[in-house]
């Protein structure tokens, strides 16, 4: 009989929360309970853990101007244990090995002089409290002596490292490292047993699409085990951005389907790339590299685990066994949730949802049957 897995959550967040106040001031335990971490929903790919707040590399595809961070960098004003603290107070957040993603990375810098300590602190802190994956992303040259850091703190960590373009890095990351050094970044990690992944991202087309072979065959070259490849996003602001740097913004145009005069200021519009992303998996393939089309992916991989979509993608050997979902129902059922489970379909649980948070329930079942959820 399947144990129920909202009642043991909530046991679980209670005894994680008791733990970490009791070594917290009455100030910072109301800090950390105002900080967003408490309350931020995750995104498909786990949840984002900032360790600082702005990013001074200006790369010309960069969203997070548009959201309103600065091109100047400050380290999160939270202590590791405030973090830890934050998170056990967020609703949807899964403690645990099997718990939440946690991705750092996605709106600054991780390893930049100004929030390396902050970095190091916060996978401390995740890593002594609560267990649960972390995956980081970078564009930072990372020495010896910083990886070794990370591999004794917690040596599963998955690492992307980000590079879109080889030969216009300089004008279109402006503050970056050069690619040059990323790539030394994914020779370190690995020769310290880290299972780096190339974080293809954005694929810019007319650029991306022209020099991913390049890219590849020298990430495999330093030692990358697989890639990840995302799509671009862009704003008025992002696109304009890139024509003064000289990209033929008109093929982003016709891939995001729209004219400039249809953008609405500060709406992010996904730039289709689906094709381009067919071809850099097979050349990946080719190549020997795993090739992941999402970043959790490379997240469990690293982690030394699964999950069935990887099936349903044909990633194959990694996964092989069919999925064995029972007891979905009772394993949701409580006073505050309820659910109909519907099958099991393409790495997909199909579940209708008759009482709760939809959010909590596709957490819930995304961590326990390391699926993806879909709620009707
Ligand atoms: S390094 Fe990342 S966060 Fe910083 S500007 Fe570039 S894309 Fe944005």
């Amino acid at each position: 009989m399947e144990s129920n897995g909202f009642r043991e959550l909530e046991r679980l967040k209670k005894q994680l929360q008791e733990k970490v106040k009791s070594l917290m001031t009455v100030e910072e335990v109301e800090k950390a309970s105002r900080d967003p971490h408490s309350k931020r929903p995750p995104r498909p790919c786990g949840l984002t853990v900032h360790t600082g707040i702005g990013c001074p590399f200006r790369c010309a595809y960069c969203y997070i101007y548009d959201m309103g961070f600065k091109a100047q960098i400050t380290e999160y004003p939270l202590t590791g244990i405030q973090l830890v603290y934050a998170l056990s107070l967020n609703k949807y957040f899964i403690p645990g090995p099997n718990g939440t993603f946690l991705a750092l990375g996605s709106v600054t810098e991780p390893f930049h002089p100004s929030t390396k300590k902050k970095t190091i602190e916060y996978i401390e802190a995740i890593s002594k409290y609560l267990g649960n994956p972390i995956q980081f992303s970078t564009k930072m040259f990372l020495t010896d002596e910083d990886v070794e850091k990370l591999r004794s703190i917690n040596p599963d960590i998955s690492p992307l490292v980000s590079i879109s373009t080889i030969t216009r890095d300089r004008l279109l990351e402006p503050g970056a490292p050069r690619v040059e050094k990323r790539f030394e970044t994914i020779e370190t990690l690995r020769n310290h047993g880290f299972k780096p992944f190339l974080f293809l991202r954005p694929i810019i087309p007319g650029i991306t699409d022209k020099e991913y072979r390049d890219i590849i065959d020298t990430a495999l070259k330093y030692g990358a085990v697989g890639v990840v490849a995302g799509s671009l996003r862009i704003t008025r602001r992002i696109l304009e951005k890139l024509e003064e740097n000289g990209v033929d913004t008109d093929a982003i145009l016709k891939r995001a389907g729209k004219s400039l005069t249809g953008f609405e200021n500060n709406v992010q519009y996904d730039v289709r790339t689906d094709d381009i992303k067919m071809e850099i998996a097979k050349y990946a393939l080719k190549k020997g590299l795993l090739y992941l089309p999402y970043a959790c992916m490379a997240n469990i991989f690293s982690h030394g685990q699964k999950c069935w979509r990887m099936k349903a993608l044909g990633i194959e050997p990694m996964v092989k066994e069919p999925p064995e979902i029972t007891g979905v129902e009772e394993y949701l059922d409580s006073d505050e949730l309820k659910v109909k489970y519907m099958g099991f379909e393409n790495g997909f649980i199909k579940v209708k949802v008759l009482k709760g948070d939809k959010k909590i329930i596709e957490e819930l079942l995304k961590y326990r049957f390391k699926s993806c959820v879909r709620l009707y």
